[in-house]
């Protein structure tokens, strides 16, 4: 049976087992959402277990690999105009439908007083403060981090991708036997990696399983009731996006088949959506698109890294329509500057929201504060907050394997999207 088979059994008996549970269900004295939790986390730690080294040879195989230097540049560039390009349209969707929707208007008056603020508003704030991008300067201050082993501990992706990057471009200047042979030991250390990834993979059911279960028990539909509106602008609006946009870029842009490209990354996007963290979803990333959708390591190597911390399509789209939903329920005056500034906030802090769950809270409170609102408004989303969490993560990885088959395809690989990706992976495992 095909990964993603198996996943979907798995997601469909989650809600089953999820919807049976309870907080305090237990079974031989043990307790259930205590079992999902445990193999949840396992999962998770298992993919996190490999991100750093992963993407690290990832980065720096893929810039030895890559031949004249101008063809990196161009690389480069492109990269990182098409994450801009495609996050800025995400938050352009996500603006259009808040403001035909006004999920932040009961009857054309503000439902700030009718919603009521959760109560865990403050527990979360205090939680939240002083993590990720704080402000801008935060955002470029984490392109440095001062020490490479504390970034690496602490999952601070971009320092170790900026680190990367530059060990990478240095090694690749080199001449002599020793530069060499560390050459091969970064490609042998990489490869290892992707090994030891695919094995993590062959858990990927039972932990989307587990995690799924978890969040059924803990999430009652119910939560959803006051937010009904607000959660269907977000679901409206990502689904534009991913199902829409996305799409359309790749039919122009990379002249291939969009629905063959879903199917191809349809395990990643499980587990994005039942893990809620772009990090960890990134080594299954890699190996969608490289196995199943053929695009060759180089590129991926190189795309797919920086996509997960840098392009965040769906996190940039959900900053926009919570910050606007917000300033609605306020009853704010939402002037075309507010709303431009609300746009260019969402694009920056984007970038630099780190790619775990429920990460986009700290940009909305940023948002929140560039318009002069108080923090305490992100208390009226929090009830939503991961079921939304698990929806835009999905679109956020999606739009880091697209860029990666546009770019694949702009360097002229023919290879991307020409097979079934159930026969490519089949021809692959067996050679
Ligand atoms: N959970 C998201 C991710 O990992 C970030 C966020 O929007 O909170 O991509």
């Amino acid at each position: 049976m095909r990964l993603h088979t198996q996943i979907f059994i798995a997601m469909a008996l989650a809600v089953i087992c999820g919807a049976f549970t309870s907080v305090d269900s237990s079974f031989l004295g043990v307790s259930v959402l205590g079992t999902y939790d445990l193999i949840g986390t396992l999962f998770i730690n298992a993919l996190k277990m490999v991100v750093v080294p992963l993407i690290m040879s990832a980065i720096i195989s893929s810039l030895i690999s890559i031949s004249g230097g101008e063809q990196l540049g161009r690389l480069g560039l492109k990269t990182l105009a098409y994450y801009m390009m495609t996050s800025f349209v995400a938050i352009l969707v996500g603006l259009l439908l808040v403001n035909l929707m006004t999920p932040g208007l009961i009857d054309g008056a503000p439902a700030g007083p009718s919603l009521g603020l959760s109560a865990d508003t403050a527990t979360t704030l205090a939680k939240i403060e002083g993590r990720g991008a704080g402000d801008f300067a935060g955002i470029f201050l984490a392109l440095l981090p001062p020490n490479i082993v504390q970034a690496a501990a602490n999952s601070e992706l971009l320092g170790l991708i900026v680190f990367s990057l530059l060990f990478g471009l240095m090694l690749r200047k080199q001449t002599g036997t020793p530069a060499e042979r560390l050459r091969e030991t970064v490609e042998g250390f990489y490869q290892t990696m992707m090994m030891i990834t695919m094995f993590v993979i062959r858990f990927a059911p039972l932990g989307v399983w587990a995690l799924i279960a978890k969040t059924v028990t803990l999430t009652g539909s119910d939560a959803i009731g006051p937010l009904a509106w607000f959660f269907a602008t977000t679901l409206l609006a990502l689904a534009l996006h991913a199902f829409v946009v996305l799409p359309i870029i790749i039919r122009v842009l990379g002249q291939r088949s969009p629905w063959r490209h879903f199917k191809a990354m349809s395990p990643a996007m499980l587990t994005a959506f039942s893990s809620a963290s772009s990090a960890a979803t990134l080594p299954l990333t890699m190996e969608c698109v490289e196995k199943r959708s053929g695009v060759s390591s180089g590129t991926s190597s190189f795309v797919l890294p920086l996509g997960a911390t840098v392009n965040m399509d769906g996190t940039a789209l959900y900053e926009c329509v919570a910050a606007m939903f917000i300033a609605q329920a306020y009853g704010m005056d939402l002037s075309l500057t507010t709303q431009f500034l609300i746009v260019i906030t969402a694009l920056l802090t984007s970038v630099g929201v780190a790619s775990i769950p429920s990460a986009s809270l700290v940009a909305i409170t940023v948002i929140l504060g560039a318009i002069g609102l108080p923090a305490e408004g992100i208390g009226l989303i929090l009830a939503t907050d991961r079921i939304l969490d698990m929806c835009r993560t999905a679109v956020n990885i999606w739009s880091d394997s697209v860029g990666a088959v546009v770019i694949g395809r702009s360097e002229g690989e023919e290879n991307i999207l020409l097979y079934d990706p159930d026969r490519l992976e089949a021809e692959a495992e067996r050679s």
